[in-house]
């Protein structure tokens, strides 16, 4: 049976886990967090005491960790030391891709195949899935990524080389950052034309300004299907993850020269949203500030 490491069990990492579990490998599985551990415990995985322990032996390590500086210190001080070489490193987490490849580099240097592979989905897609990996890895190593990936996935696409995953993924995010702002402000301004939030969904949803941030993840709750805006935005994808990808493609942006007005727009609202206290809740949860009702957390 396969063996799978999965290190970082937090609202997506858990439920990848539990898919490979589906997928019929055996799971090691660790996180700082005991909750976390036991949760995928549940799910037939079985709970590491550390990253070392949870490698060892691995056929493929799979890491879903919160940002840059969390994948670069796992990786050199706990994955490298104690992974067998043969194993296939596979990085999940949304980072710089500066970082993704200086990883790569050193992840070549020390003789592993490594790849990084960022996620499109949510929450929901991780604990169906249904996610799209987007990766960046030698064109010899993508069959076995995209193997390993199969049980969380809908779709697998090599973007390119090493950190071509995270540049495609820092793209993708800031049009939905992007693209979730202005789904929230025409939820506001339909709310104070007067018209009905199910009504509006219903219309803008078949006609022409829909798109994912509407359809798949309506803001306002109780509309559409079932998102984090009708658990009072709790869980889902961090306004503060938001955040941390807007910032990551303003500083591509000002490295390369593209010109991102809207990116950047967006940046500035969800610093605020963070700033006002909010950076733990569901980055939908921006209708409520657009909407001058914070209160309602
Ligand atoms: P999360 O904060 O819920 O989970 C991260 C987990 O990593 C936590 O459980 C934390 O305890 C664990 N962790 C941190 N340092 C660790 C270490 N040294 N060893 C082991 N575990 C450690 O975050 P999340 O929402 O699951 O997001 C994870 C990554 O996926 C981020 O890079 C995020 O940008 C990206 N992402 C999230 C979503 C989403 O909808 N939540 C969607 C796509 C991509």
């Amino acid at each position: 049976m396969t063996r799978i490491a999965f290190i970082g069990l937090g609202n997506m990492g858990g439920g990848m886990a539990a898919r490979q579990v589906v997928g019929g490998r055996d799971v090691a599985a660790f996180d700082l967090s005991e909750a976390a551990i036991a949760k995928v415990v549940s799910a037939g995985a079985t709970g590491a005491k550390s990253v070392a322990e949870a490698v060892k032996g691995a056929d493929a390590v799979i890491t879903m960790l919160p940002a840059g500086p969390h994948v670069r210190k796992v990786y050199a001080d706990d994955i490298f030391p104690n992974a067998p070489g043969s194993a296939l490193l596979i990085d999940c987490s949304t980072i710089d891709v500066d970082a993704a490849r200086a990883v790569a580099t050193q992840a070549k240097a020390a003789g592993f195949r490594f790849a990084d592979a960022p996620v499109s989905g949510g929450t929901a897609a991780a604990d169906a899935g249904t996610l799209a990996f987007m990766v960046g890895c030698d064109e010899a190593d993508f069959y076995s990524v995209e193997e390993t990936l199969k049980p969380m996935s809908r779709v697998t696409i090599r973007a390119g080389d090493h950190g071509a995953g995270q540049a495609a993924k820092i793209c993708n995010n800031m049009l939905l950052g992007i693209s979730m702002i202005g789904t929230c402000e025409a939820f506001a301004l339909a709310e104070k034309l007067g018209l009905a939030p199910d009504r509006f969904f219903e219309i803008a949803s078949k006609s022409s300004g829909n798109c994912w941030s509407l359809s798949t993840y309506a803001p306002w709750p109780g509309v559409g299907p079932q998102t984090a805006s009708d658990r009072n935005y709790e869980g889902g994808f961090a306004a503060n993850m938001m955040l941390k990808d807007l910032k990551l493609a303003q500083e591509a942006a000002a490295r390369s020269g593209a010109t991102t007005p809207l990116g950047n727009s967006a940046e500035a609202l969800y610093q605020l949203f963070d700033r006002l206290g909010f950076g733990g809740k569901d980055f939908s949860g921006v209708l409520q500030m657009l909407r001058g009702n914070l209160a309602q957390f």
